[in-house]
């Protein structure tokens, strides 16, 4: 194929009013959501689309050149031009392209991504196939994904309680919520939760790097007794107990404790994934199609974990084209356990924040029957993006969230 065009648009979920949420020693201001669409067109008409997980302030701090803080201008000015007019005979080949710039690891390894996910969509449409069939070797291909809800943001227990028991009934196989209350409310929440579900899904928590960041954070000995505490009640991980740069620390806390723990998503290269397993301190690694070299890099982690004592768990946190795109990879790797499914606001299960991009970025609804996310079997990606929010969600500058005490 050869490509014609790439474009990127900046889009922006506002919350109005914004959101507070108390955290241990502080609260969260939640002011909106971010998104990057990129398109490429081949010359032969076809386009192929991808979703970046590119939050305004966290493009800042990846930024390694004042001129490009902003993921858009990467797409347009660092990346587009050099891939114009390219013939592509192999995506890979697009990757190596882009490892060769001088972009910061975090913006190479999302702009691999992101023309890794349209291209795979563009050949899938081309050979008329659905992306999970291009990317399985072998026939394991399935086209129905086991969700796990990711929702309770700090809630107070009483309500993450009500959130677990109406998640449960609403078929998800898991539920994940995100502590950081204190020590004291995070040991009532799981309390609560177990005792509002039992053992009828599984359970998640997400410390979200809360429980050990800088000078909000829990001390190093609650940190190993909170998480120990979790044990008893048989969740299926804890999730960034603390910063996952710390591998030393994160290897510590598995050491000194019984419960499995999960990170990743904040990792740059897929090959930060694999050394981050490899140091022995993670049970299950959150690679995302979206932010960690797409459909390519992804499957480079899932290989070395079929050799390692690590289970691939895809991460997911926001659009349901972002979902598609991870839920492709799960399909087409049978091991995968589920993919995590935001639950935001106007979902009758949860009072997550809203989102209202999330679903208007797919011109249909998702199928999810009984907690399983049902593929189509149309070409590509199988789903049509609504351009429409291209005009309704214009960027909003500024942060996405901050601390505000
Ligand atoms: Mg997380």
């Amino acid at each position: 194929m050869q490509i014609a065009d790439i474009q990127a648009y900046n889009l922006s979920s506002p919350l109005d009013p914004p959101r507070e949420y108390q955290l241990y020693n502080g609260r969260r201001r939640i002011l909106k959501r971010d998104l990057v669409l990129v398109t490429v067109e081949t010359v032969s008409g076809e386009i192929g689309y991808a979703p970046v997980d590119a939050s305004s302030s966290v493009m800042r701090e990846f930024s390694n050149d004042g001129s490009l803080d902003k993921f858009v201008d990467v797409i347009e000015r660092a990346i587009a031009p050099s891939l114009k007019r390219e013939v592509i005979t192999s995506i890979k080949t697009v990757g190596k392209i882009i490892r060769q710039t001088r972009l910061s690891q975090q913006f190479k390894s999302r702009s691999i991504a992101a023309l890794d996910i349209a291209l795979h969509d563009i050949k899938g449409k081309q050979n008329g196939v659905p992306v999970y069939e291009l990317l399985s070797e072998k026939d394991e291909i399935t086209s129905e994904v086991p969700l796990y809800a990711s929702g309770g943001m700090y809630l107070p227990p009483v309500e993450m309680a009500a959130e677990a028991k109406s998640i449960m009934e609403a078929g998800f196989k898991g539920y994940k919520y995100h502590a950081g209350r204190g020590p004291v409310e995070d040991r009532e929440m799981i309390r609560r939760v177990h005792a509002a579900v039992g053992d009828q899904i599984d359970i998640m928590v997400d410390g979200h790097t809360w429980w050990g960041l800088e000078q909000r954070s829990y001390d190093s000995n609650t940190i190993v007794e909170l998480v120990s505490d979790h044990e008893e009640y048989g969740v299926r991980w804890v999730e960034e107990p603390i910063e996952p740069s710390d591998h030393e620390r994160y290897a510590s806390i598995a050491s000194q404790t019984g419960v499995p723990l999960a990170g990743g998503e904040s990792k740059a290269m897929p090959e930060d994934l694999i050394e981050f397993a490899s140091v022995g301190g993670v049970d299950y690694l959150q690679g995302d199609v979206r932010q960690h070299c797409g459909f390519s890099g992804c499957l480079r982690v899932i290989e070395y974990c079929r050799g390692a004592p690590v289970t691939f768990v895809p991460h997911h946190f926001g659009t349901e084209l972002g979902l598609i795109a991870n839920a492709h990879l799960a399909a087409a790797t049978p091991g995968t356990p589920f993919l995590e499914y935001p639950i935001y606001e106007d979902d009758s299960t949860s009072g997550m924040y809203p989102n209202p991009l999330a679903t208007d970025i797919l011109s249909s609804s998702l199928e999810i029957k009984n907690g399983m996310l049902v593929l189509s079997d149309k070409p590509g990606l199988g789903i049509e993006v609504n351009h429409d929010v291209i005009e309704k969600y214009p960027y909003v500058d500024g942060p996405w969230t901050e601390f505000v005490s």
